[in-house]
């Protein structure tokens, strides 16, 4: 029923801007960071997940995610992914923003997309700022950087790092002219990412959620879908 009802608001839209998180990789397998005991060597990944832990031990940073890219590695798109994708092929003005860096977004197809945590693929040199993007397990941790030696870190977004400017303000921009935003899998507790379904609030859009649970989201939304995304997809595209 709530499903028809959203259906029927997504397939009208001209514009759509589309938020995922941790949620919509879950049922690939993918453990997100809250909400499950994902305990790794009794380390809390929020605390890996820091320039400062990075600096004082690059080797178990690295060991960390490694065994996260090894995860990711097994891991396929689900039917949110691939039904992410047909909302972009249908609707005219689309956006998908992403905090996940597992890249299983792009592997489903999407590509108006932006990655605001950056991807788990792509290593950048801290010494030249050089990029890769391979998508393999590292043999030899820390790497270092081909052309300057320096110390190479995952090109993702740490907690207590700020977002690329260029890409927020593209977000923004998209945020302030969209009808409507689809929150999905996402705890949005993350700023600066958990602001925007606000700024679209704010601004006239309507505002629609698939999660497991209700979260601060909820209290904005026009439409709350509880379930999983997967399964919620393949009713809704
Ligand atoms: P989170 O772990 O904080 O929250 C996950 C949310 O998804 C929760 O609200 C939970 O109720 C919901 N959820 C879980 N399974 C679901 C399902 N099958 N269907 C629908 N909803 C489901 O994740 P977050 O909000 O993305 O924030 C965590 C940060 O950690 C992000 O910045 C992200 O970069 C990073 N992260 C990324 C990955 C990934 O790339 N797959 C995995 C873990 C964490
Ligand atoms: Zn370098």
């Amino acid at each position: 029923m709530k499903i028809e009802k959203l259906k029927e608001e997504i397939f009208s839209l001209k514009s759509l801007l589309v938020l995922t998180g941790a949620g919509v990789s879950q049922e690939s397998g993918i453990p997100t960071f809250r909400g499950e005991e994902g305990l790794w060597k009794n380390y809390n990944p929020q605390e890996l997940a820091t320039p400062y832990a990075f600096e004082k031990n690059p080797k178990l940073v690295w060991e960390w995610y490694n065994f996260r890219r090894e995860i990711i590695l097994k891991a396929k798109p689900n039917p949110a992914h691939f039904g992410i994708k047909k909302l972009e092929d249908i609707i005219p003005e689309f956006l998908l923003v992403t905090q996940n860096v597992d890249d299983l977004h792009k592997e489903a197809g999407s590509k108006k997309i932006l990655e605001l945590h950056g991807n788990i693929f792509r290593t950048r040199c801290t010494k030249c700022n050089r990029k890769e993007f391979k998508k393999e397990i590292l043999r030899e941790i820390p790497p270092k950087c081909k052309d300057c030696g320096g110390l190479l870190r995952p090109d993702v977004v740490w907690f207590g790092e700020s977002i690329d400017e260029e890409i927020f303000s593209k977000i923004l921009d998209f945020s302030l002219k969209c009808e409507a935003i689809l929150v999905v899998g996402t705890s949005a507790v993350v700023y600066p990412a958990a602001s925007i379904p606000f700024i679209v609030k704010n601004n006239g859009g309507k505002v629609f959620e698939i999660n497991l649970e209700p979260t601060q989201i909820s209290e904005i939304a026009d439409i709350s879908i509880f379930g999983k995304a997967g399964e919620i997809f393949q009713k809704l595209t």
